[in-house]
Formats: structure tokens, C-alpha cells, sequence
């Protein structure tokens, strides 16, 4: 139970004045979160940069260019002409220096008559421009009166927004939110606070959203990185209690004796790599030993995780136990049952699929077919970790693609039998450093060689000027019989998200289709489960060449023939996507091509981005990249996913306080691995404030 301390902090955003549905929904799509969010998300929602509003030049001394503050007199009203509606609307002001433009463009009617009157004082900040000789400000940050004004601080905090949510209305809510803030037990022990001069958390909120130094929103600055140590302290306590927890001591040993590992691997039209061999033993001696498997498998895409996984399957059926394959989408569990149901079923291991698309009857037989133990492999999705799945012995669980669930998701799955053991695939190779921060404390084995016989992949990045000649080749490449995917940012245009050249899957499918006829497909992630399917079955079976895609193709499908991809916007993806998604092509035998059109002008990080992706498939030295060109979050995923990530920390500024973090969590197990007492009740409000308190109920109340 969430102690009733927080509650304040976890009511709706919708229970401040001012935020009503329409903030809500700004807002959810804002903080990554599903439901609405609640006060601390606002709370966590950390500053961009700080503006500086204390320069009060008279309007005479004002520099171009910069940001301030006039004292002005409020003088007469030019709205646009009637028929003009983009003409904008002046406001006249003046000092006893000079004279000032106020400018808005396409302002709501009756706005700015009723914030600007004409003959009253008002208080005037933005950055001044000269336009036709005259001091001007294109609207104004803040135009307040003089009492309001006496209320404002003169440094201002800018966030990450939205469109549609201005600065103004999310500050307000801010503000709400840290009167709110209860006063709450200090969970840091005392000599970190003296050691790291940590200030109390109720001052880092404060300063953080409302700054009294121009450097109180930095992130190494002291209030950040107190905030960014509670968020990694949460987090490696959390995974310290979970680890506590699987660790135990494992029971039943599952070693089987290998006859059906023999069987997969005589059946397989290939040689395992020496790397996959590798792994395959150290699970199998996981497997023997007397604590529970942790492992985490990682491979770049198209190493071959998957038959990897099998085999460790199959050592447990060997033992007459069985195991579940958890993947994040209804795509990847039956591509994955694909793959694996001929060489299972040739070896003379029983697989079952279980996806939510298993309905009524169907599901009923199957899961008392899973119960009676008739199945040694299940094969899924969330669907998996529902109530009334149950199995007769569950083992192993292997968890696919793990940072796109929670540790919730994979705790729910672990619980379905006695003991079982953990085998995590993950195919966003993860730079060490950072295994730990999501990871926690796992083994680790990696497929680092690419299977026999990969061609490289040929990767061009093409302004999307020139996207006639893209749509030339492709034609050619369809005409020569070859399989393309054509990756777009978007299904439809959100409102969010309309801008004029961003172009969206149906469209361009439409476009691709009125040129190459029925040769074009379409898949993305609004479609049913089961129209996705007959799509990319019909890709695979080459009935069409071109498949058009949003990022629904983005982890694990497998159609090797596949050689060229043209993804489209290539400037609005991640790295980390980017290489998932190439992952799709320079699967079989062939040379591939991708094609990254993008569109100018090209920012500095994009830039950056588009090179290294031209530089190397490596996905590990990816990762590095991308590490350092972003925050931790991005690098997994974590934001798209709307996963529940690191809001604070971030690992360009904060990794040496993740090794504190880490070595406080782990003194905190030791003294008091029940988080009894009263730091132990401090330490629970930690857990909960930053969403890590699945572990909680393992160790039972305080
Ligand atoms: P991922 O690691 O991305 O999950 P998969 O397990 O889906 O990769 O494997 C990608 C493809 O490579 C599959 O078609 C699989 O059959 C094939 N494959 C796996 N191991 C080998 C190998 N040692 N040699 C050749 N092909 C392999
Ligand atoms: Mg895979």
C-alpha cells in the first residue's frame, strides 16, 4: 500500500484549477503516460533552460535581440484590417525613452484588447526585435500589471511542451503541484546528504521550477542532482529487492539430458555461430546451478537469438518442465512461433501460441491443455501473464525485447510456477555501463559474430528532394523482382504532429499504389492483428514487393529476402531505431541497400545521427553513439514506449552518481533488506514517488 503521505502527490493533474480534458490530454501525451497524469509527474517534468528576465532596460537602451523587461503605458490598438486576417494585430507602447511594438499574429478575438487596455501600465517581456526602425516585440511572454508583476520571479523556466500546451498554463500547474507537496521523510542516509552536500528535496523541487540562480535548472548543479540521485537510488533499489527475490534458491534443478537439444540442432539448416554455442552452454550450465538463472541475451538484430532461446527451452522440456516466450507484439510471438514450431515439433517438443487474439473456446482448450502440461513451450504475448494462465510446471521464462515491458510484467510472468528461471533477450544491444541501470545485476551473454553468410547492408542517406529518383529505383529494384520496405514516421497526422513535410504511411502508400499498382502492401500498428499478419504473409510469399510501414516492422520480423529499405524522415528517428529497423533488410544472402531520405535543414544531432548509422552496423558501437548523443531513456526506447524510464538522471551528466546510487542501494539490502523502521518507511515513499515499488510487495509490509 502506497503510504497515505503521497497521496497528495499522486491525485490527478485534472483536480488543479485550470487543467481540464483538453490538458489532459496534452499532458499524457507530454509525460509518456497512458493515464492521466498525476501531480508528481509534473513534479518530475524537468526544465529545458532558464530565461533570464531581469535586464529592465528603459525602451531607448533595450538591445535587439535579447530578452526584456518593459515598464511601458499602454497607448492605442491597430487590429488587422477585416479581409486580413494574417495581417497582425499592433499594440502601441511607450516609456518616456521611446516607443514599442507589440505585435500578435492570429490572436484569439477580444485576447489582446483585454490584456493590453489602452492607457493602463503594464509589464512587458520577450525578446526585443528592430523591424522598420521601431522596437518590437513579436508576442510577448508575459504582459502582467504591476501587482502581478511584484509576484514574478525575474528567471523564468522553460520545459519541454507540446503543441497546443502553452508554457503559462503548464507552469501554473507546476506551481499547484509544489504547494501541494507534502513534507516527506528524508530517505537519503546522513552521510550522503553531507558527503554529496545534498539540499533537502522540498528546496531541489522549489529551486529546479522555480529558480532564484540562473544555474538552479542545471543538471550538475546541486538541486538536479539531488532529484537525479533519488531517481537512480529508486531505481537500483528496486532492482536490488527483485534480484533478492529471483536469486533465491533455485529448487528442482531443470538440466535435462539433451536428447532434444540434439534434435533442434541436427534439424537446423545451419551451424550454430561459436557465439550462440557459447550461450547455449552457459545457459545450460545456469540450468544446473543451485540459484535461479538471470541471464540476459543480448544480440544485435538477426544474430539468432531466438534459436538460442529454444534450445534453453528445450533443455527444460528435456526435464519434463515447461517454458514461456513472452514477445512484445502479436507480430514478433508468431513470427517467433514460425521459426520455432518446425524444429520443435521435429524434435518432438509440443509449442502452443497464446496471444489475445486466442479467443472463447480455442483459448479455454489451451489453457487447459497448458495446465495439464500438454505443451512444453508457449509462445506469447502480455496475454501470457493473465489470472487464469496457469501451467502444470513452469521453469523458464524467456522474456523478448525486455525494456518494452516493465519489471512488473516479467515478475507477473516468474510467479506461474516454483523457482523458475530467467532468460531475457534484448536486441537494443545495451552499452555495459548501462545494463546495470536496467538490468540490474544479470549475467550477461552476448552474440557479438553475425550468422555465415551476411552480406553487408549499403547505406545512403538522400535529401528528400530528390525523392522522384528514389521512387525511379525503386522501381527498377520491383521490376528485378526484389522486396522493399518504405518506412514512415506516422500512421495519420496527429494533430500533435501535422507539419507539411512529414508524410504519413497511408498516404504515401496511396501514392506508391497509384504507381505501382497492387505490388504495394500496408502495415502499421492501428490495423488489426490479424489483417498485420495477411500483409506481411504476403510480403514474405513475394505476392507484393513494396511494403509500406510505420515502426510496427521495427523489432524482430523476418522476411530475409527483403534488400531494400527506404525510411522515410529518417531525421525523426532515434538511433537506436534506425539500426532496428535496417535490421529488417541484410538478412539473407543478398546485398542490401537503405536509403534514408531525410529532410532539410538537417540539425546538429540529426546530422550526427544519419552519419554513424552510414558508418557501421554495429549495434553496440550504436549504442555508444547514441548514448552520447542522447539521454539514457531514448537510447531504449523507454520514451516511445511510454514505458516508466528515468525522467532525471541522465548519463552525460549523472554516471558517477549511478555508481553511488548503487553502492547506497546495496548497503541499504545489506543493513535492512525488509526496509523496516523509520528509514525504511522513508525509503518505501521513495519507491513509490518514482514508480519502483513493484518489488514492495515481496517484502511485505514495514
Ligand atoms: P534475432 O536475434 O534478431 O532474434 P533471429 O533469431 O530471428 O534473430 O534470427 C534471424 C535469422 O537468422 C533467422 O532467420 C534464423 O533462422 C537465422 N539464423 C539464426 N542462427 C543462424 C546461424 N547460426 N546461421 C545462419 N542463420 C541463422
Ligand atoms: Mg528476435
Amino acid at each position: 500500500m502506497r503510504p497515505a503521505l503521497l497521496n497528495p502527490l499522486f491525485a490527478p493533474v485534472t483536480s488543479l484549477s485550470g487543467v481540464g480534458p483538453k490538458q489532459d490530454k496534452l499532458l499524457r501525451y507530454l509525460l509518456g503516460r497512458e493515464e492521466t497524469p498525476r501531480l508528481v509527474d509534473l513534479l518530475l517534468h524537468m526544465p529545458s533552460q532558464v530565461i533570464d528576465r531581469r535586464a529592465r532596460p528603459k525602451i531607448r537602451d533595450a538591445s535587439p535581440g535579447t530578452v526584456v523587461t518593459l515598464e511601458v503605458t499602454v497607448g492605442r490598438h491597430r487590429p488587422p484590417p477585416p479581409h486580413n486576417r494574417r495581417a497582425p494585430y499592433l499594440v502601441y507602447a511607450s516609456d518616456e525613452t521611446g516607443d514599442v511594438v507589440l505585435t500578435y499574429f492570429r490572436n484569439p478575438p477580444g485576447h489582446v484588447e483585454k490584456l493590453l487596455p489602452v492607457g493602463s501600465k503594464r509589464f512587458v517581456s520577450g525578446t526585443l526585435q528592430m523591424y522598420d526602425g521601431l522596437a518590437q516585440i513579436v508576442h510577448p511572454d508575459r504582459v502582467v500589471d504591476e501587482s502581478a508583476f511584484a509576484q514574478l520571479s525575474g528567471i523564468d523556466p522553460v520545459y519541454p511542451l507540446t503543441e497546443g500546451l502553452a508554457l503559462g498554463s503548464l507552469k501554473r500547474a507546476i506551481a499547484q503541484a509544489l504547494a501541494k507537496l507534502p513534507d516527506l521523510p528524508e530517505w537519503i542516509s546522513p552521510e550522503v546528504i553531507r558527503r554529496c552536500h545534498f539540499p533537502p528535496l522540498r528546496e531541489a523541487l522549489s529551486r529546479v521550477h522555480q529558480p532564484i540562480e540562473l544555474t538552479d535548472v542545471l543538471p550538475d548543479g546541486p538541486f538536479w542532482t539531488r532529484l537525479a540521485f533519488d531517481e537512480l537510488l529508486a531505481g537500483q533499489l528496486a532492482l536490488g529487492l527483485i534480484r533478492a527475490q529471483l536469486r533465491r534458491p533455485a529448487g528442482d534443478r531443470h538440466a535435462g539430458d539433451g536428447h532434444l537439444r540434439k534434435k533442434i540442432i541436427d534439424a537446423l539448416p545451419y551451424a550454430l555461430t561459436a557465439s550462440q554455442r557459447q550461450a547455449a552452454a552457459a545457459i545450460a550450465d545456469d540450468l544446473k546451478q543451485p540459484v535461479r538463472m538471470l541471464r540476459l541475451l543480448q544480440g544485435d538484430v538477426g544474430s539468432g537469438k531466438t534459436v538460442v532461446a529454444l534450445l534453453a527451452a528445450a533443455a527444460v522440456a528435456e526435464a519434463g518442465k515447461q517454458a514461456a516466450l513472452m514477445a512484445p507484439t502479436e507480430i514478433l510471438a508468431r513470427q517467433h512461433i514460425k521459426t520455432i514450431a518446425t524444429l520443435a515439433e521435429r524434435a518432438g517438443m509440443r509449442v502452443a501460441i497464446l496471444t489475445g487474439r486466442e479467443k472463447g473456446k480455442e483459448r479455454r482448450q489451451l489453457l487447459a491443455q497448458l495446465e495439464a502440461g500438454d505443451f512444453d513451450l508457449v509462445v506469447g504475448t502480455h496475454a501470457l501473464i493473465q489470472d487464469d494462465v496457469v501451467f502444470k510446471d513452469l521453469a523458464l521464462a524467456v522474456v523478448d525485447e525486455q525494456h518494452r515491458f516493465g519489471v512488473r510484467e516479467r515478475l507477473a510472468l516468474t510467479a506461474k510456477g516454483e523457482a523458475v528461471d530467467v532468460l531475457v533477450l534484448s536486441a537494443t544491444p545495451i552499452p555495459r555501463t548501462l545494463v546495470l541501470t536496467y538490468f540490474g545485476d544479470m549475467d550477461v551473454s552476448e552474440l557479438r559474430e553475425k550468422p555465415a553468410g551476411r552480406q553487408p547492408i549499403d547505406t545512403r542517406a538522400v535529401p528528400d528532394s530528390r525523392l522522384e529518383e528514389v521512387m525511379d529505383a525503386v522501381g527498377r529494384a520491383l521490376s528485378a523482382g526484389k522486396l522493399v520496405y518504405w518506412i514512415c514516421a506516422l500512421v495519420e497526422e496527429s494533430e500533435a504532429e501535422a507539419t507539411d513535410h512529414l508524410t504519413n504511411a497511408t498516404k504515401r502508400f496511396d501514392s506508391l499504389r497509384q504507381r505501382f499498382g497492387h505490388k504495394v502492401g500496408l502495415v502499421h500498428g492501428q490495423m488489426k492483428g490479424a489483417d498485420k499478419d495477411r500483409v506481411m504473409a504476403e510480403f514474405a510469399a513475394q505476392d507484393i514487393g513494396l511494403l509500406v510501414a510505420t515502426t510496427v516492422v521495427e523489432v524482430g520480423v523476418d522476411v530475409p529476402a527483403a534488400t531494400i529499405m527506404v525510411i522515410e524522415n529518417a531525421e525523426r528517428f532515434g538511433l537506436a531505431q534506425l539500426h532496428q529497423l535496417r535490421g529488417r533488410i541484410g538478412r539473407g544472402a543478398e546485398a542490401s541497400t537503405c536509403l534514408l531520405l531525410y529532410h532539410e535543414p538537417l540539425g546538429e544531432i540529426s546530422k550526427a545521427r544519419l552519419k554513424v548509422i552510414r558508418e557501421t552496423t554495429d549495434g553496440f558501437r550504436i549504442a555508444e553513439e547514441d548514448l552520447k548523443l542522447r539521454g539514457e531513456g531514448d537510447v531504449l526506447g523507454i520514451r516511445q514506449s511510454g514505458l516508466p524510464g528515468y525522467r532525471i538522471a541522465r548519463s552525460d551528466v549523472h554516471g558517477q552518481l549511478m555508481t553511488q546510487a548503487r553502492d547506497e542501494a546495496l548497503r541499504i539490502l545489506k543493513d535492512n533488506p525488509k526496509l523496516k523502521g523509520e528509514r525504511g518507511e522513508a525509503l518505501r515513499c521513495l519507491l513509490y514517488l518514482f514508480e519502483r515499488d513493484e518489488a514492495i510487495p515481496l517484502i511485505g509490509a514495514g
